[in-house]
């Protein structure tokens, strides 16, 4: 028997400790095949509603197996509430920013179409399988929620006007990244959205209704141009170390 602490499984099941159930065959395939744990082996378990829990295989079939859980090993946690919207780019750089952006801890990502999105192919489910992997990785406990995408106007329309949203914006925003931030901090905002173009940035006319709209804020990440996909690690990363869960020492 061997404890296998750095792997991880996100699963939807009741979590609670001696609760006793089989896994579905891509998770038994992935524990027994490509991780080779055994019978007895133990691994942790989680989701953000019951937190994380110590599980040990209880029973090996051939396509499945069956967990026991044993004690919890951390408490439930949600992470900052911090929505990522941003305009899907191409394959890879869409796969960096589900990634990055569940390792920086975003509660919920939103693809959004605008003028100058180049793909209308968004995968959505692979995004959910994406966001799950770095949720494990990562040691999360929840994993983000990842919306439809949407046409950037419909969703500027029934926008929730408690909830602001900075946008990043290249061609000249008005205040600088730390002081938006930090001016939501010492409001106690702790609920917004952050939200990055594509790689042909906005159009004239999306910025002007951007900046047009109250809630939303125009927002600047210094003079050199960032592609979108490090305009997004480097929006979260802001967020999280002014106004988000970077700024305490406790866990
Ligand atoms: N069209 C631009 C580049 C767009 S960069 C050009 O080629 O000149 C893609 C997106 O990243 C932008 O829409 C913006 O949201 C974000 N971005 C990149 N650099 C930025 C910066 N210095 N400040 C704020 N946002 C930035």
């Amino acid at each position: 028997m061997a404890i296998k602490s750095n792997i991880r499984l996100f699963l939807q099941n009741r979590l609670a400790p001696q609760a006793v159930f089989p896994l579905d065959e891509a998770q038994s395939h992935y524990l027994l095949h490509v991780m080779k744990l055994k019978n007895g082996d133990e691994f942790l378990v989680f989701n953000a509603e019951d937190g994380e829990f110590l599980a040990k295989i209880a029973e090996v079939n051939k396509k499945s197996l069956t967990i026991c859980l044993k004690q919890q090993t951390r408490k439930p946690m949600s992470s900052p509430d911090i929505w990522l919207l941003f305009a899907p780019l191409k394959k890879d750089q869409t796969d960096f920013v589900i990634q990055k952006a569940t390792e920086l801890g975003c509660a919920k990502i939103i693809p959004v179409i605008t003028k100058f999105t180049i793909t209308d192919k968004t995968r959505i489910e692979r995004f959910k399988a994406q966001a799950i992997e770095a949720a494990e990785q990562s040691r999360r406990l929840d994993v983000p929620l990842i919306e439809e995408a949407v046409p950037l106007t419909k969703i500027l329309e029934n926008w929730d006007k408690q909830r602001p949203l900075y946008f990043m914006d290249e061609t000249g925003g008005t205040s600088a990244v730390f002081e938006a931030f930090l001016s939501a901090k010492q409001k106690n905002i702790s609920s917004a959205a952050i939200l990055v173009g594509p790689e042909g940035g906005f159009s004239a006319e999306e910025i002007a209704l951007l900046r047009g709209l109250e809630f939303a804020h125009s927002v600047s990440l210094g003079k050199r141009i960032l592609r979108a996909e490090t305009a997004v690690a480097a929006a979260l990363s802001c967020w999280q170390a002014i106004a988000g869960d970077w700024n305490t020492s406790d866990d």
